[in-house]
C-alpha cells in the first residue's frame, strides 16, 4: 500500500504516514522479489468488501470522471519549465506561450500537479490548500 497522491479528493498524509507506507513497501517488495526468484507460487490479494460495484464504479469514473477541464495553471507560480508537459505519461499537455494545456486523455495519475516544483497547478479549487505528494522527496 503506497502512500496517496489523490488530492482532488483528500489531503495528502502526514509525513510520518507516508514513511511507515514507504518503508513496508520496500519490505514487501523484497519479499516478492525473492518469492519471483524462489519461483513460488503465491495468491497475495487482498479481496475487498463489494468488488463488483467498486468496479462498475470504477468504469463509470474512467468513462466519465477523468475530465481535464478543472486542471489549470496559476501564471504568478508557473516558471515555464515544461516538466508536467514533458513527464505526462498521455502527452495531453502541451505549453502555450509558456503556460500548460490539457487535452483530453488523462488517466488522472495526477503526476503532474503533484511533481510540478512550484505547485503552480490547480484542479479546480479542490486543491488549493492541500499539500503535494510524490516519492522523490522521501528516497534517501
Ligand atoms: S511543471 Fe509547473 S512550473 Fe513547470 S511548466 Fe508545468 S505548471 Fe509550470
Ligand atoms: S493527471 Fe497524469 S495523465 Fe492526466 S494530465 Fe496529469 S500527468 Fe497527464
Amino acid at each position: 500500500m503506497m502512500p496517496s497522491n489523490y488530492i482532488i479528493a483528500e489531503d495528502v498524509e502526514s509525513k510520518n504516514v507516508i514513511k511507515e507506507k514507504i518503508k513496508n513497501a520496500k519490505k514487501d517488495l523484497e519479499n516478492i522479489s525473492r518469492e519471483i526468484l524462489e519461483r513460488k507460487k503465491v495468491y497475495k490479494v487482498n479481496e475487498c468488501s463489494m468488488p463488483k460495484l467498486k468496479s462498475a464504479i470504477n468504469k463509470a469514473f474512467n468513462k466519465f470522471g477523468r475530465t481535464t477541464k478543472p486542471f489549470y495553471a496559476d501564471k504568478n507560480k508557473c516558471i515555464s519549465c515544461g516538466k508536467c508537459a514533458k513527464t505526462c505519461p498521455t502527452s495531453c499537455i502541451t505549453l502555450v506561450n509558456g503556460y500548460p494545456v490539457w487535452s483530453r486523455k488523462c488517466y488522472q495519475c495526477l503526476r503532474c500537479i503533484n511533481y510540478c516544483p512550484k505547485e503552480a497547478i490547480q484542479y479546480g479549487k479542490s486543491t488549493e490548500k492541500r499539500g503535494r505528494y510524490n516519492i522523490e522527496k522521501y528516497l534517501d
